[in-house]
């Protein structure tokens, strides 16, 4: 099960496999980065969800 990138809080998997939540890329990096819904209600954009994930 995905764990959001920010605070690490299991996503729930919706049927058909998609995650009640978002992924994210950093800049020139392929790697996935999960953000559940809580945390994208608190950081609306991506600018300010990456600077979360340390
Ligand atoms: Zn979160």
């Amino acid at each position: 099960m995905a764990k959001c990138s920010i605070c690490k809080a299991e996503i729930k998997q919706l049927f058909l496999e998609k995650l009640k939540g978002t992924v994210i890329y950093k800049r020139g990096s392929s790697k996935q980065y999960p953000i559940c819904f809580e945390c994208q209600k608190k950081w609306q954009t991506k600018e300010e969800l990456l600077q979360q994930i340390q």
